[in-house]
């Protein structure tokens, strides 16, 4: 048995069946034994690859986003450009690289870092090492220094949040459960009482018996601190995930290892565990904060908005262009969805 599997079987046998968020966390961040915490994921080597692996072309547009956004609000003193779970540090070094092009602003930010794994913190580090810009870490979006500017960018991180799922009975809407079976092993129950109508949400209404929804609150409660501090300090944020513009029901959280879909419970610990991202949801939640939020656009539209067709022109590079932009690749399940301050313009790629 892995030591997550262990850990999590001994919570359960303490305490009872715990939520399926409770079951994610345990499995992706857990600072001992959880995915996330030992082990660098990405590549070929390892479980999946992501859009600033494909190609350069992504940090690098991403990067002059930012800048762009800079100049759109007049320049603002004390940027900080900050990355929500930053992986390996591919994207913040190719936006790095890119915004040589934009030196007023690469002259005056700060990198700051949120990541929980310190194999990936390390990881991060090696690649900016010889950027010639400061960067930070922090653990957390709190953690994040206050009352300044925020460009910031978060690539495939609100899919790993820990997510809710509830499960339309005869009884009401029944959050899921994951308890012990009687070999040890982990398996979905239903909570025998269900949500107080109150607490679902009313475009739940007309699910089918067995229907499944979804919820991060931990996604949403990050997007509303980052809208917070946006309408305060100004700036702008760029979420890019998979994930659906509106929701549906249908359960959507997967486990893959090896570039291999498997099953959620079996390995926990040891395959990546995501969840569609409820892009309406976290619109509203940057609503609740006091911003604007700009899309969902799908990131085949968004990128080349941004001119990817040229620089894969130069950089002579059509198969990841496709990869990142055709539809029935990377191209329309990936959205970006954006942040600005309500008096500002809408950023490149959402006019
Ligand atoms: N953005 C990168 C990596 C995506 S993988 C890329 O596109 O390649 C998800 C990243 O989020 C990892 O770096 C993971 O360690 C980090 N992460 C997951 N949950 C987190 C949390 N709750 N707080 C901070 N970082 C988290």
């Amino acid at each position: 048995m892995s030591e997550a599997l262990s850990r999590i079987a001994a919570t359960i046998a303490a305490q009872g069946p715990v939520t399926v968020a409770q079951f994610m966390a345990m499995a992706l961040i857990e600072q001992r034994s959880g995915y996330y915490a030992t082990r660098n994921p990405l590549g070929g080597a390892g479980d999946f690859i992501t859009a600033p692996l494909v190609s350069q072309m992504f940090g690098e547009l991403i990067g002059l986003w930012c800048a762009q956004c800079w100049e759109d609000q007049k320049r603002p003193a004390r940027p900080l450009l900050v990355e929500l779970g930053p992986g390996d540090g591919t994207l913040m070094r190719d936006a790095l690289r890119a915004l040589k092009l934009a030196p007023e602003f690469r002259s005056q930010i700060e990198v700051v870092l949120v990541e929980t794994s310190p194999v990936l913190r390390e990881a991060q580090a090696r690649a900016l090492a010889d950027t010639g810009v400061a960067v930070q870490p922090a653990e957390s979006v709190d953690a994040v220094p206050h009352d300044r500017p925020l460009f910031l960018v978060a690539n495939e991180f609100f899919d790993a949040l820990p997510i809710h799922q509830y499960v339309k009975t005869p009884r009401g809407w029944c959050e899921r459960m994951v308890r012990l079976d009687s070999e040890g092993g982990l398996a979905f129950a239903v909570a025998p009482v269900a949500l107080p109508p109150g607490r679902v949400p009313a475009n739940r209404d007309g699910a089918p018996d067995g229907g499944v929804y979804e919820a991060s609150p931990a996604g949403e409660a990050i997007v509303e601190e980052i809208a917070h501090r946006i309408a305060a300090d100004g700036g702008a944020a760029l979420l890019i995930d998979y994930g659906y513009a509106t929701p549906g029901f249908g359960e959507t959280l997967q486990a893959v290892a090896a570039h291999k879909f498997c099953d959620v419970l079996a390995a926990p610990g040891s395959a990546d565990l995501s969840a569609h991202v409820d892009f309406a949801a976290l619109g509203e939640a940057a609503g609740r904060g006091g911003a604007r939020a700009c899309g969902p656009v799908e990131q085949g539209a968004f990128l080349t908005a941004l001119g990817i067709v040229q620089r894969a022109q130069k950089l002579r590079d059509d198969e990841a262009l496709m990869r990142l932009t055709a539809p029935e690749q990377m191209g329309a399940l990936f959205k970006a969805l954006a942040i600005v301050p309500k008096t500002a313009p809408a950023p490149a790629g959402f006019a």
